[in-house]
């Protein structure tokens, strides 16, 4: 059994689109990409990190401001501000609210720890083809606890995936092969210069870990987000759906339409939204998606 510890923020149970199957899907802390759709923007950073639900704090209550060492919180017309600035994300104040107005993202588990979680749904996974996704954030960010992770669930005949943004090192990746089942591969722009600008870093060494990905002949599925303005172009479908045809196999695309589910998250992690008036791919541009990589003979699936 391994013995390592990682930072994660959730494990949902009974995930039916983060792999073949039920799954159980394990959320990792930090990733190095800032997409401005993340929808695990709770995912993004490597530490822990406060959620503030103002809505629901108590007018006259101020029980958790006594308890932070660093004074970084405060009221103003009757609801908690957070100075993130101070805070260092220690939980302190979470224990201390009785209205569940502050959460923590982020916690801090052992192999073990989530190893037994996990396998309470193997007759699940049993039944239904399916097993135990490592998600984030990017889950290769925290390789040591990752490869540990697979290992456990390897010896325990726990099928895995892997659902990466592709920026690690090869090597990371290559010392992974062994024990993962299916890796889901997500791609989000051809344009280097624009998918600098829409995730915050290059997209080379990610193209070109998928290269390698596909010819070590690792089970893979690319995952697409659909993002209106962003991607759903015809010369950026195009430019996807011909990288995707060029790989080494022919691997099934998931195109992932964007939805603004994420947006309270934003708000609750005091973080930017980038895309305030981007609104969900109508039927007509899914369709379009679709007939742009199906016509380069790839199998396409909506979600994953
Ligand atoms: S998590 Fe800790 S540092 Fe941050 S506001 Fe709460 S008590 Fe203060
Ligand atoms: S303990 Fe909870 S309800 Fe009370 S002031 Fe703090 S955030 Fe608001």
């Amino acid at each position: 059994m391994g013995t390592s510890r990682g930072l994660i923020f959730d494990v949902k149970r009974f995930a039916v689109h983060d792999g073949p199957g039920i799954r159980t899907t394990v959320f990792f802390k930090g990733c190095p990409l800032r997409c401005a759709w993340c929808h695990n923007p709770e995912g993004i950073s490597a530490a822990p990190e406060i959620m503030v639900f103002s809505g629901r704090c108590i007018k006259g209550c101020r029980s958790c401001l006594p308890r932070c060492p660093h004074k970084a919180l405060s009221k103003r017309r009757g609801s908690i501000v957070l100075d993130r600035g101070r805070c260092d994300g220690c939980g302190a104040c979470v224990k201390a609210c009785p209205a569940e107005a502050l959460q923590r993202a982020g916690r801090e588990v052992s192999v073990g720890e989530l190893i037994d979680e996990i396998s309470r749904d193997v007759p699940f996974f049993e039944k239904s083809g399916g097993g135990a996704t490592f998600s984030g954030g990017e889950p290769l960010q925290q390789a040591g606890f990752l490869r540990e992770l697979l290992s456990d669930c390897r010896r325990k005949g726990i099928r895995t995936a892997v659902d990466t943004a592709g920026l690690a090192p090869w090597e990371t990746f290559s010392g992974l092969l062994p024990l993962v089942d299916l890796f889901l591969f997500d791609l989000k722009l051809i344009d280097d210069e624009r998918h600098q600008r829409f995730t915050g870093v290059s997209n080379l060494a990610i193209l070109e870990n998928l290269q390698r990905l596909s010819r070590s002949g690792a089970d893979l599925a690319v995952r697409i987000p659909l993002v209106p303005g962003v991607n759903d172009g015809a010369r950026d479908l195009d430019a996807l759906a011909e990288r995707c045809a060029a790989l080494g196999r022919r691997h099934p695309v998931h195109i992932l339409p964007y939805h603004r589910g994420y947006a309270g998250k934003l708000k609750r992690l005091g973080l930017e939204d980038f895309l305030p008036a981007t609104v969900p791919p109508s039927a007509r541009q899914k369709e379009r998606a679709r007939k742009a990589f199906a016509g380069h003979g790839l199998d396409v699936i909506f979600g994953g």
